[in-house]
């Protein structure tokens, strides 16, 4: 492939994957000049960042030993409310309103346990997170019920973090997929990659479920179904769990982990939810939820490794159901409105493949739990790997060749890829 900053044409980019990490970067390139295709099938539905819980929390999901993660997500999490700002605006709403409503909330965030042992657990994180200079403060339960109404009585111990985000998963999709098109990004839904290459992207025509359905995710047609390629100097492969099918240096490097959430919604006379994400452990299970708007609730998630699965299974529902309704007992008077699952695209250290794969090719996946907190690093990371100028979203911590050396794929043995880094380009 030719180093396509040396070359006087509008720069070619096919983007495998329209999660929110796709979607993203495709409006970063786009807006930067690129000329941009994304494939794959819409993503209500089929992809992970439609599910998802929206917590945008690095200090909450902090543990001992992840300190790589905690870097990520605290440079990340700080770039957030610009990032938020500038894509609402780029779809054509406002700084503090994307066209559907705001995409944040602010509130902070509150750990609470019911029992000892749920206790440990708090008091060492909050050593460990003090240890690192941030701000928490532990609470008993009565404060922590002064904090938030809505937390019933078995709550005894809590931790408050202040400056943790939530987003609107869905608003969010359909708002960097709204800002991507108006700087001129195209999605192509009708076609599924087969395999991302340097430069190419090998393609088959996705069959539909039913007449108007969306396209599935296993490639249809056997092997007879139509074929195509896409030629282009970058490919950018952020597939989220299905990235490890298309190309082989990544196979088993990312693989799917399921999580199924209960979305809900407060019913007249019902209590009004937590203002708050709430982040429970629940005689050592851990569940969560997130506000959204207008009296609706996310509660998540369970976390099960069976493949390409995503059925909801009624365990899940009675567990996440119990554990969330032992920390909010107002609860049990809402509206069931959902029950989804998703895939996490898990990677072997909890952090994300973001780097060169080959000459031409770059991947920016894994980011298992927490793809929606580090989209604007990754935005950024896979910017910079571009020869993009940095986004004016990005946080002043955000140290790019330290993230990207912390990022780069050929960490694992199976991929040869940190000297493609410059033929990239
Ligand atoms: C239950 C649950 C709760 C979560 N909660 C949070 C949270 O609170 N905070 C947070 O930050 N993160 C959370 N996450 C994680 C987050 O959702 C993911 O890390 C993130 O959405 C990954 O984004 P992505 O774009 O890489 O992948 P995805 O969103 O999965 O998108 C990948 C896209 O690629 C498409 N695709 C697949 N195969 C092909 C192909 N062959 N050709 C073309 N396209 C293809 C898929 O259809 C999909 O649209 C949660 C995840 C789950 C499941």
């Amino acid at each position: 492939m030719s180093g396509v900053s040396s070359v006087n044409r509008t720069n070619q980019l096919v983007v495998v994957g329209a999660g929110v990490i796709g979607s993203a970067v495709a409006w970063h390139a786009a807006t930067a000049g690129w000329s941009v295709v994304v494939v794959g099938p819409e993503p209500a539905g089929t992809s992970s960042s439609w599910v998802a819980g929206g917590m945008l929390a690095p200090v909450s999901e902090a543990w001992p030993g992840e300190e790589i993660s905690l870097r990520l997500g605290s440079a990340s999490l700080e770039s957030w409310p610009a990032f938020a700002s500038a894509v609402s605006v780029a779809a054509g709403g406002s700084a503090d309103r994307a066209p559907g409503g705001p995409l944040l909330s602010a509130e902070g965030g509150l750990l609470v346990g019911v029992d000892g042992a749920d206790r440990a657990d708090l008091e060492r994180l909050a050593r460990y997170l003090a240890a690192r200079g941030r701000e928490v403060t532990a609470l008993s339960g009565r404060e922590a019920r002064s904090l938030e109404p809505a937390l019933g009585p078995a709550v005894r111990h809590g931790l408050h973090v202040p400056g943790d985000l939530a987003v609107d998963n869905r608003r969010l999709l359909w708002t960097v997929r709204a800002a991507a098109r108006a700087a001129g990004a195209v999605f192509d839904t009708d076609w599924l990659a087969e395999e991302a290459r340097g430069g190419r992207v090998l393609l088959r025509r996705a069959t539909r479920v039913g007449p108007g359905g969306p396209p599935r995710l296993d490639v249809g047609g056997g092997e007879d179904g139509e074929r195509g390629t896409r030629e282009c100097d970058v490919v950018v492969l952020a597939a989220g769990a299905w990235s490890s099918q298309l190309h082989p240096g990544l196979e088993r490097l990312i693989r799917p982990v399921k999580g199924e959430v209960i979305r809900l919604a407060a019913t007249p006379g019902s209590l009004p939810p937590p203002r708050r994400v709430i982040r429970g452990s629940v005689h050592g299970r851990t569940a969560y939820l997130v506000p959204r708007d207008g009296g609706r609730l996310v509660v998540g998630a369970s976390q099960r490794e069976n493949g390409f699965d995503t059925s909801v299974t009624a365990r899940a529902v009675r567990e996440l159901l119990t554990d969330a309704g032992a920390l909010v007992p107002a609860l049990d008077e809402y509206e069931v409105t959902e029950t989804i699952a998703g895939l996490r695209p898990g990677s072997p250290d909890n952090v994300p493949l973001v780097g060169a794969l080959e000459p031409g090719l770059l991947v920016a996946s894994g980011h298992h739990r927490n793809g929606l907190l580090l989209t604007p690093v990754t935005v950024e990371l896979v910017g910079r790997l571009l020869g993009l100028a940095r986004a004016a979203f990005t946080s002043a911590s955000t140290d790019a060749e330290e993230l990207l050396s912390a990022t780069d794929p050929a960490r694992f043995a199976t991929v040869g890829g940190a000297d493609h880094v410059e033929e990239v380009r």
